[in-house]
């Protein structure tokens, strides 16, 4: 790995090396372009890529007619046929939403609608007896369901360490450990400052993730505004987010002290056993305490 300011100027920086920034530099890199894909923590993928749901998604719930829609379906054939091609682990699991309530038996035409409004014709409404063939744990209850056998699960790590190793070897320069801190923006190329140097582009591309706002307003925009509360890890042991501690808190059956938070989240049970995380996890229990004696 060689440092930003051993390099002349680029083409294309590309900043951030999730799963986004290493698909994007894995596809210019083939097109005889000059690659850099710059990467703020020591290694790809470490951010929320790797710790994400895992599905690999139809795009069938998708707001039809968004750009999302669009890229969620597209995205879901192109990684599909990349994943065959390279080997990255997944699994056709199917998904099945279950109706457990009248309102919910009766959304189901809406969805399967608006799933073929995304293209995805493949879902089916079954009933209650249908549901528990497949499903026969499941607990009692289910009115009905919708079945969408395209639904997948990924290796989150091994796709986004295959686009960078692609990346790389079509010639993308990966600089891991260079976190942009500013920039100076010139008529026929910008100047990004690094941790570790300076490195000279025509073009720049954000891809940073969570720091994507950070990195636009560098660039003299305020555009939009990220608040990752959910996806922020509390727990760095066993991976467990803000999100899911409140949900937690705030479930049918709220947990009355911290072991009953342990137990429902897994915070606070890994190797550090709440040495790093106990304050903060203590703090939210606390907060919804005194939220609820109001
Ligand atoms: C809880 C949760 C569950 C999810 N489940 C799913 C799912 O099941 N299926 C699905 O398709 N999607 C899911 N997602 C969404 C998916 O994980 C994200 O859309 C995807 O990982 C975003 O990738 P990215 O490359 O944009 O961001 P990231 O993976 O965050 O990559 C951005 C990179 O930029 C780097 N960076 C940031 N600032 C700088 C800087 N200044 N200089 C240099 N580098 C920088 C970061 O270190 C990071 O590595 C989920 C998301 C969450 C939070």
């Amino acid at each position: 790995m060689t440092s930003a300011h051993d390099k002349g100027i680029v083409d294309v920086a590309v900043i951030g090396a999730g799963v986004v920034g290493s698909a994007i530099a894995r596809l210019l890199s083939g097109h005889q372009l000059d690659v850099a894909l710059i990467e703020s923590r020591c290694d790809v993928g470490d951010g929320t890529s790797k710790a994400n749901t895992a599905i690999l998604h139809t795009g069938f719930d998708a707001k039809p007619e968004t750009l999302e829609s669009r890229l969620v379906a597209r995205g879901y054939h192109l990684l599909k046929a990349y994943a065959d091609e390279t080997g990255i682990p997944y699994e056709p699991t199917g998904a099945l939403l279950v109706a457990w309530d009248d309102e919910q038996l009766a959304a189901l035409p809406g969805l399967q609608e608006k799933a073929e409004q995304n293209g995805y014709a493949g879902t089916e409404i079954v009933g209650p007896d249908e549901v528990y063939r497949q499903v026969p744990t499941l607990g009692p209850g289910a009115l009905g369901g919708l079945t969408v056998p395209g639904e997948s699960i990924i290796c989150t790590w091994t796709t986004n360490l295959a686009l960078a190793t692609d990346a790389v070897r079509r010639g993308t320069r990966l600089l891991r450990s260079h976190r942009v801190e500013s920039v100076t923006v010139g008529a026929d190329e910008t100047v990004l400052h690094t941790n570790r140097g300076d490195l000279r582009a025509r073009w720049v591309i954000n891809a940073a993730g969570l720091g994507s706002d950070v990195i636009d307003e560098l660039f003299g925009h305020d555009r939009f505004h990220l608040h990752p509360a959910y996806g922020k890890v509390v727990c760095f042991c066993e991976r467990v987010t803000e999100g899911e501690v409140r949900d937690a808190l705030n479930s049918t059956i709220p947990p009355c002290d911290l072991d009953g938070l342990r137990r429902r989240t897994r915070a606070m049970n890994g190797r550090c056993q709440g040495f790093y995380c106990g304050a903060n996890v203590t703090g939210m229990l606390q907060d919804t305490e005194t939220e609820a004696r109001r």
